[in-house]
């Protein structure tokens, strides 16, 4: 019976390619597609930095011009970018942190009040 239900179930999606993978595959590709050895258009990591805090970074005019086409400013603007995106993950966590704490506090702050409105009116 069990079983029988089971093979009804839809197949596992382990053979089709997530988003996530595509976007390694298609780093992977441009981490090596692109050799640049003697760093050709290259304008050090600052810019490459100020690309990764950006929230479209392929929106810099700086992206269409050199870093799609450089495997050596992709790999470090990739560092900069995981390592924002980090810490982004960290601060929205700690933001929902914050508003649950304000929440819970405010039902008690309630539940204080209602308690000693109805012990009072008593
Ligand atoms: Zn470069």
């Amino acid at each position: 019976m069990t079983r029988a239900r089971h093979a009804t179930m839809p197949k596992d999606r382990d053979d089709e390619i997530s988003s996530e993978q595509l976007t390694r595959v298609l780093q992977k590709a441009m981490l090596r597609s692109y050799p640049n050895p003697d760093r050709i258009g290259c304008r050090g990591t600052e810019v490459l930095r100020e690309m990764a805090e950006r929230k479209f970074p392929n929106e810099h005019p700086f992206w269409d011009k050199h870093v799609e086409h450089c495997s050596p400013c992709y790999r470090v603007f990739l560092d900069f970018r995981n390592e924002i995106l980090a810490r982004w993950g960290r601060e929205e966590r700690n933001q929902k942190r914050v508003r649950i704490t304000a929440i819970t506090a405010a039902i008690v702050v309630l539940l204080l009040v209602t308690g000693s409105i109805y012990l009072t009116a008593r």
